[in-house]
C-alpha cells in the first residue's frame, strides 16, 4: 500500500463539534465521518494538513446549503467577518484537539519534514498544524508567533469569508474566482510575516485578486492545497488555467480536492458519480503543472466524496483507479506523499 500524506481534512473541526465523544470518534467506535484511527490505518493514510476552522454561527442550516449545491447553478453570499475575539478560543480548543491526538501516541504534530519523514517511517501519523482562516490572528499579529509557538507552519488567510486580511471566494457555480477585492494592507503584512516565520501559505479559499496579491509579495512557492482544475469543473473555488501558470512559475503545488462538487464538470453535490472525473482534473493539473507539483488534498470530513471512496479508507481504491488508468508506480509515489514532502521541503527551509 503507498503511503498518503494529505493536503487538507476537517477532522479538528468535527472534534470540536463533539468534544465529549472524541475518543469514540478517534477509535473508530463512533463509526461516523470520514476520518479516525483504524480507517487511517486501512486506508494508508500516513498524515497531512489538519486545519483549524471557525464555523459561522449559521452552519446549523448545512442540509439546505447542500441541498441547493446539488442543484447549479448557486450563488451563496459571503458569510459575515468573525474576529479574533470570537476566533480564538475557537482556535484553541481545536489545537487542543490536535495536542490530545499527540498523547495518544497514533499522531505526532510535526513542524520539520525530518519530523514528518520520522513519523512516516514509524507508522505513526504525521500532522501538520494548519489554519483554514486567519481568523484568531490578531491585527498585531502577536497571536501569529504564539500560534507559531504551538507548531502552527501552514495558514490560509481566510475561508470563504472576509477576514481583516481579505477576501474569500464566495461558493458559486458557475463562475470563476474573480469575485472582489484582494488583500488589505493587514493582509500584505500577514503574507511577509508568514514569509518569515516559515509559515506556508495556502491559497486554496482565496479570491483571484487575493490570490494574485499573495503571488506578488510572497517569498515562498505557491500552494493550493484542496482546489481542482477551473477547466474541467468551472466553480469558484477551481482554479483557471492562468493561476496554474503562476503556481507552476513559482515552484508550487496543488492537493486534488476529493469534494464532489468541486470534481463534477456538472458542479453538483451528488456522491453518484464515477471516479472518472478525478483522473481528468489529475490529467489537467499535471500537464499544467508537471509530475512534481500535483497531490491529494482530500477534504475528508469537510465534504461529500465520491460514493466509491466515500471515506479515507477508500484511497486504495483511488491509487489502483490512477493505476490502472497508466499511472505508473513512481507517479502514484510522488502524487500521494513525495510532492508535498518535497514542497515543504523548499517552503520551510527557504
Ligand atoms: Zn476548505
Amino acid at each position: 500500500m503507498i503511503p498518503v500524506f494529505d493536503g487538507h481534512n476537517d477532522l479538528l473541526y468535527r472534534l470540536n463539534a463533539a468534544p465529549d465523544r472524541r475518543d469514540a470518534i478517534w477509535d473508530g467506535t463512533d463509526g461516523k465521518g470520514q476520518l479516525d484511527l483504524p480507517r487511517m490505518r486501512a486506508g494508508g493514510f500516513a498524515g497531512g494538513f489538519f486545519a483549524v476552522y471557525v464555523p459561522s454561527p449559521h452552519e446549523v442550516d448545512a442540509p439546505d446549503f447542500l441541498s441547493q449545491m446539488d442543484n447549479p447553478p448557486y450563488d451563496f453570499p459571503l458569510d459575515a467577518l468573525i474576529d479574533h475575539t470570537a476566533g480564538q478560543p475557537v482556535a484553541l480548543a481545536q489545537i487542543g484537539h490536535l495536542k490530545w491526538l499527540g498523547r495518544s501516541g497514533a499522531l505526532a504534530i510535526c513542524k520539520t519534514t525530518a519530523e514528518i519523514r520520522s513519523a512516516m517511517a514509524a507508522g505513526t501519523i504525521a500532522a501538520i498544524l494548519h489554519f483554514e482562516g486567519a481568523e484568531a490572528v490578531d491585527p498585531s499579529l502577536d497571536a501569529l508567533h504564539s500560534f507559531h509557538a504551538m507548531g502552527l507552519r501552514s495558514l490560509g488567510p481566510v475561508w470563504s469569508r472576509p477576514t481583516i486580511f481579505g477576501n474569500g471566494v464566495p461558493f458559486r457555480y458557475p463562475s470563476t474566482g474573480d469575485t472582489g477585492p484582494g488583500l488589505t494592507d493587514l493582509g500584505k503584512r500577514l503574507v511577509a510575516e508568514c514569509n518569515a516565520l516559515h509559515i506556508m501559505l495556502d491559497l486554496s479559499h482565496l479570491n483571484a485578486a487575493g490570490f494574485n496579491d499573495v503571488a506578488q509579495i510572497s517569498t515562498s512557492p505557491l500552494v493550493a492545497t484542496h482546489s481542482n482544475a477551473h477547466a474541467i469543473c468551472p466553480g469558484s473555488r477551481n482554479l483557471t488555467d492562468r493561476q496554474l501558470g503562476q503556481i507552476k512559475d513559482s515552484g508550487g503545488m496543488v492537493g486534488l480536492n476529493f469534494a464532489t462538487c468541486f470534481l463534477r464538470p456538472d458542479g453538483r453535490e451528488s456522491p453518484d458519480m464515477p471516479l472518472d472525473p478525478m483522473l481528468r482534473h489529475l490529467d489537467h493539473l499535471i500537464a499544467a503543472l508537471g509530475e512534481d507539483h500535483v497531490g491529494f488534498g482530500s477534504d475528508f470530513d469537510g465534504a461529500t466524496m465520491p460514493k466509491d471512496i466515500r471515506d479515507v479508507g477508500g484511497l486504495p481504491v483511488l491509487l489502483a483507479a490512477l493505476a490502472g488508468y497508466g499511472y505508473n508506480d513512481a507517479l502514484l509515489h510522488k502524487l500521494a506523499h513525495q510532492n508535498w514532502l518535497a514542497l515543504l521541503d523548499r517552503t520551510w527551509a527557504a
